[in-house]
Order: C-alpha cells, then structure tokens, then sequence
C-alpha cells in the first residue's frame, strides 16, 4: 500500500496547479480568456439587479419621484436582458471549450505515453502509474480535468467575493443619527463594524482551515486505496474470447471486491459530511451575526429598507462565495496528490532521445552495423538475456537468426533498433555508438516486422503507410509486392460498388460497418506490406509468421528475400529451415551467439548446437 505523501509548501502547491493551468491555455487555447469573460458577467447579472431593486426600492420608500422609477425600471430591464444575452454567449464559447477537455486530456497523455521509451511499456513499475493515473481520472475526476473544473470555480467565487464586498461595504460607514443606548446603540457603532469585519475574519479563516483538513482526509482516504485496486480498473479493460470463455469478467470483478479497501468508501463520504456540516454551521452564524448588524442599523435609520434588502442580499452572496471558494482551493490542493503522480509519469526520464547527430542519408544503403561485446538485461531481472555478443552486419546480406525459444534473437533485435539500450557494451553505426545518434533518425533505418504486429480498424491505406497522407501507387505497389495482389483485386471490386477506393476500406469493423474482414495471413501480409513501404535500409522479420506452419513461414520467407531486394535482410526464426536460403546464419542458445556460418556449414558440424536442433526438428521438413 502506498503512504500518505509528504507535506508541500504553499509555493508546491501553487506550482503544481499552475502547471496544470498553463498546460490547459496549450490544450485548449482561449480556455481560461472565456471561462474569465463568461464568469464575469454572469457573477455581474445578479449583482446589477440586486443594486438596481435597492435604488428602487429606496425610490418607492423615499421621494417615489415618478420619472425617477420609470427611468431606473427601464434601465433595470434593459441591463438584465443585455447581460443575459451576453452572459448566454459567452456560456456557450466557454462550454465549447468544456467539449475539448476531455478528448484533449486523452490526447495528451496518450500521445505523451507513446513518445516513451519503449522500455517504459514493459516496465511493471510504469504499467502501475499509468493505472492509477487513469484510476484517479475516471473514479474521482482527479487530476487534470479537476483543475479546469475547480479553477473556473474559483474565479466565479471569487469574482462573487469582489462583487459583494463593493457592494456592502458602505454598511460598515453609513449609522443612523437616532439611538445611541444599549445593544442598538452599540450595532449603530463603529465598534459594531469591527466585531463584525473581525467575525468575518474568523469565519473565513475557519473555512479555509477546515477546507484544508477535508483535502487532507480526502487525499488520505484516495492513497489508502490499495496499490492493486488501482490495478484493477485496467483489467477491465482487456479484451478477447477467452474473457467470454472463462467468464473472465467474474473473477476480475472478486479479485477488485475482495482487495477494495472496506472502509475507503465511508472514509470519502465521511470527509465531504463532515466538510458540509462545517460550512453550513459557519455560514449560518455568519448570516445570523451579519442580519442582526444590518437590522440594527436600519432601525437606527443608518439606511432605508433598499439598502437593508442590498446588504443582506450581499452579505449572503459573500458568505456563500467565500465558503464556495475556500472548498474549491481545498480541491485543487487534494488534487494536488493525483497532479504529482501525473508528473511524475509525465516527466519520466527519456534516456533514448539523447542523442544529436544527424544519421547520414545515404543511397548507397553503406550503413553499417557492429555489436560489440553487448549484453543485456532487462531491468528489474538479474538474469542476463544477452551476453558478450559480437556482430557485425553486412551491407545487403541476408542474414538469419535462429535459436530455440527465449535464446535472446528477439532481444538482440530490440537492442538493433534502440526499443533498449546494452546494459554492457557498445552498439555502433558506422563507427559512432549508435545513442549519439538522433533516435528518431537512427529508428528511420529500420523496418521491423514484429511476431505481435499491431494492425489498426483504419483504413488499409493507412495502415501500409503509417500516415493519413501517402502515396496510393506506392502502397498499392508494397501490398501487391507483399503478396496481397489477389486479395487487393477483390477489395477493389467490392470497394467499386460502394463507390469507394479500396485503400479506404478499414481494416476491421471496428469504426466502419464496412471495413473488411482480413484473414490471419492476408493481416500479416499488410504488416510486411507497411514494412516494405517504409523503405529503411534494413529489414527485420522477427517471426511474424509464427502462426503458419513451418513449410508455409519458409516459403513467406523465400518470398519476402526476393522483394526486400538489395536491402540488409534479418529473418529471425526458431524453425532452422525457414532461414536455409539465407547468407549467413547465426545461432542463437542462452543469450550468446554460440555459431555464424552458412546452411552447409553449419549442418556439417555435427556438434554444433545447429545441427542438434536441425536433427530434432527435420520431422516438418519433410511432412507435406
Ligand atoms: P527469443 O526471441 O529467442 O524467443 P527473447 O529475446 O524473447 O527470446 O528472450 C530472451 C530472454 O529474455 C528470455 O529468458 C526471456 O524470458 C527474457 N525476456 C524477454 N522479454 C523480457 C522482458 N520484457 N522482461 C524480462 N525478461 C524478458
């Protein structure tokens, strides 16, 4: 379980909200110009009609000068109905903006998650904020999307404040000339003023205290929320026919039960009770202490009846604004404990984009590619997945990977393209240690088709480019190279009677009633697709075609060599026979190369770890 945070400083917390308030201004640009606007004149409108029925009022009970009435009547019309109409424009600009905060709020922190190493997605560590994160969001609003709702609260509250205050202040100046004895005397006195400005004082600084406790007990109920808990909420999440199968559903749902913390519920709902009864308490004593002052003082003839319904109507207006606003600030504070925790996850350290120099654009392909002596471990292991391995690539050879599973050709491959970095040793480029290199250029180089390739419902097209923007004949041309040809030619004759191109048909129903119905192979066929249309001077299969049988992978292999043309080919396998045609095969056991040599050499090594596992799988060679 995790512990109540430590305490931060004022400055802290005042840093914490304004990061989040900056970071709105940039999601959603003119948020706070409008909120500001709609909650100035909508705090204004209440204002305008209480001050305008006090003139009215003291008009009808004074000098009742007829013109006078007609005159402040047509302005009290007419000023309401201009506000309202101004107020109501402004309200819809300012909820325009509310409509954005939440796709905004997905969108940043989504896009900010994909930017993240990829050691971050494979980290438990990182997987748990990101849980809670999404937790605190979507069970308590916590977080962002709560400083957008309570920093528009405190700019109506206090707007509220600012209002009441020049509008009653003139009741602690103006005294009656009549009584001066006993308690009236006393109300009709400055030293009345002072007892009641210092009540005010007292009760406002009361509310800000006792919003503060409720903040803290709030934050203190969230963080006893068991760690798992917060897990939980992400296994919902998962998809897939086994969660149907095994009812999958049924044993998340105990497990979250069983590991909700019991008491965590009634804490929550504790803290608010206790926070409401402390403002109703305050706020009623306030009311009573402040309609006494002003009673008093009308009675002594200090104001007329107007200025009794003015004041009142104000002192009302702050005591409800300042309670409002002294919660809103407890809020954001509480609040605070999500924002750090979105920091924090935010802010991880990107160690891969370190480096600065540009990758060469070369149309010699002349890039070369040197492991040396690198081994890995993955963090938070001991185990070494990779160790002392030596390697150099050579320039449009066909190279292959072979190994039993778990012997490290995947790692190696993810260390290739920078998803790691060596916890020993060196890779380099051309001389250069590849993390001095731009990360986004040196990841240009590679065209990776991984075993879990990740196709979207977007449109085919889409898909093949990575981009809503891309060459059709181009993407044509990769499919159709990839093998796709047939299936491309029945896409678009079903694609011509909608009157559509094929390249916009989804891949997948999901977003597209449409969208069409790829097989296992025809999906992986676009994944080699996407790889070709990327064009990067290498090109790397790590077992994508896990799902077909060994004959059928050789031969998508064979097929596969001769599109990739003159580029650095890696085809990486456990099956020794899909890799036979390549020019060089290296073999993988326990995270070290343990043989490099060609098909006939190594098979003529009878005690090469090649020829073990040739003879213990040369069964499917030669079925079918
Ligand atoms: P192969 O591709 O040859 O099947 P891998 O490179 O995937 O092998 O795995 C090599 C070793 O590293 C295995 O022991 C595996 O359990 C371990 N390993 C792979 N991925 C991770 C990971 N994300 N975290 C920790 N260990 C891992």
């Amino acid at each position: 379980m995790e512990k109540t945070e430590e305490k931060r400083s004022l400055r802290e917390e005042r840093r914490l909200i304004w990061r989040a308030i900056k970071l709105w201004q940039t999601l959603v640009p003119g948020v706070w110009m409008w909120s500001a606007l709609s909650q100035a004149v909508n705090a204004v409108s209440p204002y305008f009609g209480l001050w305008m029925s006090a003139r009215i009022v003291n008009e009808l009970s004074g000098d009742c000068e007829i013109r006078t009435l007609a005159a402040l009547a047509v302005i009290t019309v007419a000023g309401t109905f201009f506000l309202s109409m101004l107020g109501r424009f402004l309200k819809s600009r300012s909820d325009l903006s509310w409509l954005y905060v939440h796709p905004r709020h997905m969108e940043y922190v989504g896009y900010t998650q994909n930017a993240f190493p990829f050691a971050h997605t494979e980290d438990p560590d990182v997987l748990l904020k990101s849980a809670e994160i999404e937790a605190a969001n979507s069970a308590f609003e916590g977080g962002l999307v709560s400083v957008r709702r309570n920093a528009e609260y405190v700019i109506q509250h206090a707007l509220n404040i600012v209002l009441s205050v020049s509008l009653a202040f003139s009741m602690f100046t103006l005294r009656g000339e009549g009584e001066s004895d006993g308690f009236l005397g006393f109300l009709n006195s400055p030293l009345s003023a002072l007892a009641l400005a210092v009540l005010v004082g007292v009760i406002a600084f009361l509310h800000i205290r006792g919003a503060a406790a409720t903040a803290v007990r709030l934050q203190e109920a969230v963080s006893e929320l068991p760690y798992e808990n917060t897990r939980a909420f992400a296994f919902f999440r998962q998809k897939g026919s086994d969660m149907i199968l095994f009812n999958l559903n049924r044993v998340v749902l105990a497990e979250r039960r069983q590991r909700l913390h019991p008491k965590w519920a009634e804490r929550m709902a504790d803290a608010r009770r206790w926070s409401g009864s402390r403002t109703a308490v305050l706020n009623a004593a306030l009311n009573i202490a402040v309609f006494i002052f002003v009673a008093g003082r009308a009675y002594a003839g200090a104001f007329g009846i107007g200025s009794f319904i003015l004041y009142q109507g104000a002192v009302t207006r702050f005591v409800n604004g300042f309670s409002a606003l002294a919660s809103c600030l407890g809020a954001l504070r509480y609040n605070n404990g999500h924002l750090v925790k979105l920091y924090e996850y935010l802010d991880l350290p990107n160690e891969m984009y370190k480096g600065s120099l540009a990758v060469e654009k070369r149309d010699d392909l002349d890039y070369e590619i040197e492991f040396r002596d690198v081994s890995f471990q993955y963090p938070r292991t001991d185990a070494w997945a990779l160790r002392h391995v030596n390697m150099k690539f050579r320039i449009g050879e066909k190279l292959a990977i072979v190994g039993e599973n778990g012997s490290g050709k995947t790692t190696f491959i993810k260390l290739l393209c920078r998803l790691y970095d060596p916890t020993e040793g060196k890779i380099l480029l051309n001389g250069i240690d590849v993390t001095r290199y731009r990360f986004d250029e040196y990841m240009g180089l590679f065209s990776v088709v991984f075993q879990d390739y990740t196709l979207f419902d977007f449109p085919l097209g889409d898909n093949v480019a990575a981009s809503m923007d891309y060459d059709r004949a181009r993407v044509r041309d990769c499919l159709i190279r990839a093998g796709m040809g047939e299936k491309l030619k029945s896409l678009d004759a079903e694609a011509k009677e909608r009157g559509r191109d094929a390249l916009d048909l989804a891949v997948g129903r999901g977003y597209d009633s449409e969208g069409m119905d790829l097989s296992g192979g025809e999906r992986q066929k676009t994944a080699l697709a996407r790889a070709l249309y990327k064009d990067a001077p290498f090109v790397i299969l790590d077992e994508p075609t896990a799902a077909l049988d060994p004959i059928a992978e050789a031969a998508v292999y064979e097929d596969f060599n001769k599109i990739a043309e003159d580029k650095t080919t890696v085809f990486i396998s456990h099956r020794l026979s899909s890799c036979k045609f390549c020019d060089e095969i290296v073999v993988f056991d326990h995270g070290s190369i343990v043989q490099k040599g060609s098909h006939e050499e190594l098979a003529a090594d009878k005690t090469g770890k090649y020829h073990a596992l040739w003879t213990a799988q040369a069964q499917y060679y030669t079925a079918g």
